[in-house]
């Protein structure tokens, strides 16, 4: 892996150029367009040019984000001069989709900020922090760092970022700065009550119905460590379901009494199944097992894309998982 720039040096990148653009990978959750947002804006502050970027636009569930209307959909963005792009929470260069590859390969200078230990540093400047839980609290201390402006719109973006990285604050990547970086969110004016309730407590009915699908196809090995449930195209077109829908799902079946792997499988189109995959238990590395299958991400959370049919992904899948906790029994 290449070696950190420091804050410093990113900052002479900032007052070195006008126009960015800030992007993040495919299929946004909170981190992606919730970091985005808060340094785009933080950068707007300045005076710098900013747009925002996103193969897949931002989705309804975050759209309550002040500032959130202002991303982009790469493909429908037109002509974009930039001169540096920001690559935040991306832990592959082409997991920012096709056209926001192109858009990110026209900038003069490429800034990439993540928090993925499989990061490998493509950037001209980089800055991976795989102890900070979320993105967003890497671009808070950057922000804080450069002294630059913190508005309401980047404040409860940090927040929304990190709360749905960490679990609401629950996952064992939560530390201490966390909850100093919430507590100084809250001393600027976050309202926490509202701004959870909009994050958590605003389901469409739709995403009820998958749970009701997915619980319907909930299995669990005989051990009772590994529980799995699979969601397939039929399912997705009956209840009108959206990619974004699934996002959080797996939580509930990581939390049975017992689970020591979640596993997700969901049909994609073009015969491609994604496979979402969760541990609790630090000595099954998921980003490890995701490996084996050209995916990755963290050790307690991580994700492939692999060819199908459902039934083969799945065997394929549950047989390195079960080879893992034998070898770690
Ligand atoms: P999720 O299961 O929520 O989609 O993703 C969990 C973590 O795994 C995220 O940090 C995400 O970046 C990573 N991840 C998910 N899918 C993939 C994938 O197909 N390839 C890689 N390299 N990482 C993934
Ligand atoms: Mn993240």
């Amino acid at each position: 892996m290449s070696k950190n720039a420091t804050f410093q040096e990113i900052g002479q990148v900032f007052k070195d150029h006008d126009s960015f653009v800030v992007v993040s990978h495919v299929r946004p959750d909170g981190d992606a367009i919730g970091s985005i947002l808060a340094l785009g804006h933080a950068l707007e502050g300045i005076g710098k040019t900013v747009r925002y970027l996103n193969e897949d636009g931002c989705p309804e569930s975050l759209v309550f984000l002040p500032g959130s209307e202002k991303v982009e959909i790469s493909s429908k963005a037109g002509p974009v001069e930039v001169e540096v792009a920001i690559c935040l929470d991306t832990a592959a260069h082409s997991r920012v989709g096709e056209a926001s590859f192109a858009i990110v390969n026209s900038a003069k200078v490429v800034i990439n900020i993540d928090h993925h230990i499989s990061n490998p540093g493509y950037g001209d400047f980089n800055f991976i922090d795989d102890s900070s839980p979320a993105t967003g609290q890497i671009v808070y201390n950057l922000i804080k760092a450069l002294d630059l402006p913190l508005s309401e719109i980047s404040r409860d973006s940090i927040y929304v970022a990190t709360s749905t990285d960490t679990g609401s604050f629950q996952y064992p990547g939560t530390t201490q700065q966390t909850y100093e970086m919430a507590a100084d969110l809250v001393s600027l004016g976050l309202n926490v009550g509202e701004i959870n309730q909009l994050t958590y407590d605003n389901q469409p009915f739709r995403k009820v119905e998958l749970m009701r699908a997915l619980l319907n196809a909930l299995e669990r090995s005989d051990d009772g460590r590994v529980a799995w449930w699979h969601l397939t195209n039929e399912t997705k077109e009956e209840h009108q379901l959206i990619a974004d829908d699934t996002e959080g799902m797996i939580d509930i079946i990581r939390s049975i009494k017992g689970v020591v792997i979640a596993v997700f499988f969901e049909e994609l189109d073009e015969g491609k199944i994604r496979v979402s995959m969760r541990s609790k238990d630090k000595c099954i590395n998921c980003s490890e097992l995701c490996g084996i299958f050209g995916g990755g991400g963290h050790a307690l959370a991580a994700g492939i894309r692999m060819t199908g049919p459902l039934e083969v992904a799945r065997s394929k899948v549950l047989a390195k998982i079960r080879e893992a906790i034998n070898s770690s029994l």
